[in-house]
């Protein structure tokens, strides 16, 4: 097995089921990557382990190989032979675990939405520690996510600190408290944990339902340190309507919960180098990024005959907290003020996916709307740059990443003051933000006449003062959203807790 390197820094192993751009669904891959590339950057020893999913996208994987060893991990009571895969990307290490379990769990097609999901990442997060063990490694932080690997938190504090894999601190980072992770909770037998020890009010007992368990709160529980993903948010799950049950949890947490706002990645997202984009462009070169709007409405076949008419995109899982409702109903208000609008979204609910594929069908031919109803890394680089604005009316948003993406690219950004769209787009005309902050356009309630009001707020603005309106482009392109200070909080609470943990040794 690979041992690993001594560094002056600390040793943080991610445990993860997303990472971009090999495996991601949403922000929680673009979350990994980008925060250990800001950690590695600063020193630390930052590995990453994967679930071996066979729709990875093997080829941005560089010097993909298997290890000699085979890692055995326990499952239903007995042992499953895992095969462990390592390789670099973006210049991190990460480790690939492929179970050789009947059940084929990695070999699905799909990321999620399988019907047993919680089998699947409770094996895998046992699989994780075990490996861990098993090849030596002893890291100062071990760093989970979402409920998919929540249960390296009560598996390590239960089976793994007392097999000896105990040098670690546990951090869990939430990054959207609507998935939880809850089964029956004899379930939670299969990757070894004790169910009854675990299936009690203060432990991993579902708040609503006495015989389930509820694998983030097993997270919060059991984790030295909690994060989610912006102060906000940090907030809003404190309160009964924001917390989707866990409220009372987190309140009773609240010393060790923060919220951390997430970065960027600015190289994998920078419109000067974007390999992807017909022209590259900067905040001083605006010329380039008209010449991208132009593209991409020659490639949709949209009219290109008012280069002055502005271009709305939205990029998003079509889910209900994104705000569908709004988002259809911005298409249509979008072509009424004299817009043009492209959507770029998937749907995981089999409902919304056949509602926008009526209204696709409806704007096939459109001179002025195009929805590509699909998930498409490249074309998503594209819509970035060609736009002059950006909807996100989302209902709740933990964080978000598509309004700082959009920002980077020079799109403005038209969103609902909600999660962490409240901490990081600021309305040009709120008189109580101070104007070097103020960067887009916000609106608080979750309505038409809502998004109606931001919308004519930013057509004004783009059809009556081109000077302000690329000021502001060029201002928004320029605002910093890389991962240098968030790293730097999360670094800090590492540093901070494995300090405690040493200090509390001594004693
Ligand atoms: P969430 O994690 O809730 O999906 P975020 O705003 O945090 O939302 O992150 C969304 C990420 O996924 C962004 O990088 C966005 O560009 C990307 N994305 C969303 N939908 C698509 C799609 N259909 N095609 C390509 N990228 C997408």
């Amino acid at each position: 097995l690979i041992t690993s390197a001594t560094s002056p820094g600390l040793y943080v192993i991610h445990i993860a089921a997303e990472m971009a751009p090999v495996a991601k669904v949403g922000g929680l891959g673009d979350v990994i990557s980008g925060l250990c590339k800001a950690l590695q950057k600063k020193g630390h020893l930052v590995e990453i382990v994967l679930p071996k999913y066979d729709c990875i996208q093997y080829d941005r994987i560089r010097d993909f190989r298997a290890l000699d060893a085979v890692i055995e991990s326990y499952f239903d009571g007995q042992l499953f032979k895992n095969k462990i895969w390592v390789g670099t990307i973006e210049g991190l290490p990460v480790y690939f675990i492929e179970p050789h379990h009947p059940d084929k769990f990695f070999w699905r097609g799909n990321f999620y939405g399988e019907h047993d999901d919680f089998r699947r990442f409770s094996y895998f997060s046992r699989a994780a520690l075990e490996f861990l063990l098993q090849a030596g490694k002893k890291p100062d932080i071990i760093h989970c996510h979402d409920w998919q690997t929540a249960f390296v938190a009560p598996l390590y504090w239960d089976i793994y600190a007392p097999k000896g894999l105990n040098s670690a601190r546990i951090c869990f980072t939430c990054h959207n408290f609507e998935y939880q992770g809850t089964a029956a909770a004899s379930q939670l037998k299969s990757c070894g944990l004790d169910a009854h020890h675990l299936n009690r009010p203060d432990r991993m007992q579902d708040n609503s339902s006495h015989d389930r368990v509820n694998s983030v709160k097993g997270g919060v529980v059991f984790s030295n340190i909690v994060t989610t993903v912006s102060p906000t948010y940090a907030q809003e799950v404190r309160t009964a309507e924001g917390g989707q049950g866990l409220h009372s949890t987190l309140s009773t947490h609240s010393k060790k919960f923060i919220g951390i706002l997430n970065g960027i990645d600015t190289d994998a997202w920078n419109p000067a180098t974007d390999p992807f984009l017909e022209v590259q462009y900067n905040a001083n070169d605006l010329q380039g990024k008209a010449q991208n709007k132009e593209a991409l409405r020659r490639n949709l076949g949209l009219s290109s005959a008012d280069v002055r008419r502005p271009l709305v995109g939205c990029i998003t899982r079509l889910v209900p907290q994104k705000g569908v409702h709004l988002i259809r109903h911005a298409i249509y208000r979008t072509l009424e003020l004299g817009g043009q609008f492209v959507l770029l979204g998937s749907s995981p609910v089999p409902h919304i996916q056949r509602e926008f594929e009526g209204i696709a069908n409806n704007f096939q031919n459109h001179d002025h709307a195009r929805l590509i109803l699909k998930y498409d890394e490249s074309l998503s680089h594209v819509i970035y740059a060609a736009s002059d604005m950006f909807i996100i009316p989302s209902i709740f948003e933990p964080c978000g990443l598509t309004q700082m993406i959009s920002m980077r690219y020079g799109a403005i950004p038209i969103a609902r003051k909600t999660g962490g769209l409240n901490d990081s787009v600021f309305d040009v005309d709120d008189d109580t933000i101070p104007s070097q902050f103020q960067n887009g356009f916000t609106f608080l309630s979750a309505d038409e006449p809502g998004i109606n009001s931001a919308l004519e707020r930013a057509f004004n603005l783009f059809k009556n003062n081109t000077e302000s309106w690329q000021q502001l482009v060029r201002k928004d392109m320029n605002i910093d959203f890389s991962w240098d200070s968030s790293a730097a909080q999360y670094e800090e609470l590492y540093s901070m807790s494995v300090a405690r943990a040493r200090a509390t040794k001594r004693d």
